[in-house]
């Protein structure tokens, strides 16, 4: 059987191939694709920023697409009795490191903990590393970790089945038992926490009350008619007023929205003693945190990774009873359209607190500017690093100093008369040299941009 898969081959380079569908083995099904979702983190895959390649498990060529579903096409031997050809079916994520035909007992150590198949270093991740993803016609998927849905669930929902076993797990670790004013926050608008709100709107004993933090005018109006009792614009100041009730903020907070800024919010967010868990992914970029706001506060900071098995029985339980709204935003047809629903997933640089792109960009113009000046203004302290006396190809082993240079110009000088007895050194002699005149014609540049990006901010 011909089958075609989608396939990243570097950083944002992605080809759609065509071959032979692999044979269905012991204990395995053949599933034919019928929907498959597009995450941030698949924007992440796409780049080459996800944190798995820094880490050495993802690797290129990669078939993404970790959340899908489908519809059983074959079935090889030894599968689950209950599994059926035309059944709709989804699949967990992590499939662990065994032949998944193999008994429990004969499984491996880590893989049979509670938990533990994420935490096995030889496990396969579904569309990351071990396992291909679901951008392809037809995926072989080991039989045991299929979940099979009522026939009349449509795909939109699905679909979601893998970022809603991530929000169950989510819930799951923050244990809403202990949640002691029955006020939670999510911060995030994206599809998670959409999916995490209306969790934790139907998954308590006692009825919680749920703030959503977004960044995204339509998304939280989404949030609101989903239930939220709160969807603030992090944009808008005065959050932590907002959610602020007889002098206590929340005591349970999720962090759904991947981005530094957000799990900052999510730690001011939290009540004294409360718990932030983290289950968004930022494409490895590091959080400038100051960990005094979380030690002086005593919060727990608990990170929430993917989805385990039991997660997925309370997947099946949801979209068996039909009680979900789907969150999907576009739908595109075809595996030809993967690049297009990439693009289309792809954040701006939303941030948390939100700021406006112009603001940082004044903000750098002016900075520029006043650096230009202040070299405008030290003549002396450029002539000494830039006078660098070349002739006729020949570098002077010492660098002519005019007048008193800090030692960091001097070594800079220095550097740069052994770089240029490396490459060609009369190309190097006008980098090196620069004047006042052309610094204060810089910062004067530098001044208007400023000047032009205040004008618009204000005009906003
Ligand atoms: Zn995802
Ligand atoms: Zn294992």
């Amino acid at each position: 059987m011909e089958i075609d898969v989608v396939t990243i081959t570097g950083p944002k380079v992605v080809e759609l191939r065509r071959c032979r569908a692999a044979p269905c083995g012991d204990g395995e099904a053949l599933v034919a694709i019928k929907a498959v979702g597009v995450c941030a983190t698949d924007v992440e895959l796409f780049d080459g920023t996800m944190g798995y390649y820094h880490s050495g498990l993802s690797r290129f060529p990669l078939v993404p697409g970790h959340e899908w579903a489908g519809e059983v096409l074959e079935l090889g031997p030894r599968v689950p009795e209950h599994l059926r050809v035309g059944q709709r079916v989804v699949g967990e994520h992590c499939t662990g490191c065994e032949p998944i035909e193999e008994e429990i007992s004969a499984r491996c150590r880590i893989c049979c903990r509670p938990g533990g198949l994420l935490r096995c270093p030889r496990r396969k991740e579904t569309g990351f590393f071990g396992r291909e993803g679901a951008f392809q016609t037809v995926l072989r998927f080991p039989a045991r970790q299929l979940h099979v849905l009522p026939p009349e669930t449509p795909w939109d929902l699905a679909v979601l089945a893998e970022p809603l076993a991530t929000a169950c797990k989510a819930v799951r670790l923050a244990d809403l038992a202990k949640v002691d004013n029955s006020r939670v926050v999510v911060v995030g608008d994206g599809a998670v926490g959409l999916l995490l709100l209306q969790l934790l709107l139907t998954s308590s004993a006692q009825r919680l009350r749920v703030a959503l933090l977004g960044a995204q005018a339509a998304r939280l109006q989404r949030a609101q008619a989903l239930g939220a009792e709160l969807a603030w614009d992090v944009a808008v100041p005065g959050v932590q007023t907002a959610l602020t009730e007889e002098g206590e903020l929340p005591s349970l907070v999720f962090e759904a929205a991947g981005t530094p800024s957000a799990v900052k919010l999510a730690v001011s967010v939290c009540a004294p003693g409360g718990t932030v868990v983290l289950l968004g992914l930022s494409g490895n970029l590091p959080v400038e945190l100051c960990t005094d706001k979380v030690v002086l506060r005593q919060l727990t900071l608990r990170g929430s990774l993917s989805s385990e098995p039991e997660d997925w029985l309370r997947v099946r339980e949801i979209l068996s009873l039909g009680c979900l709204t789907s969150v999907v935003t576009h739908v595109f047809e075809g595996l030809q359209a993967y690049e297009t629903a990439i693009e289309h997933v792809r954040r701006p640089e939303a941030s948390y607190p939100h700021r406006a792109p112009l603001d940082s960009m004044f903000r750098f113009a002016l900075l520029a500017a006043l650096f230009a000046l202040s070299r405008a203004d030290s003549q002396e302290f450029l002539g000494a690093a830039a006078k660098i006396d070349v002739s006729e190809g020949q570098a002077k082993p010492e660098v002519q100093v005019t007048s008193e240079v800090t030692d960091a110009s001097a070594a800079a000088a220095r550097v740069s008369v052994s770089e240029a007895k490396e490459i060609d050194l009369n190309a190097v002699e006008n980098p090196y040299l620069a004047t006042g005149a052309t610094a204060e014609c810089l910062a004067l540049i530098f001044m208007i941009v400023a000047c032009v990006i205040c004008y618009l901010e204000c005009c906003k």
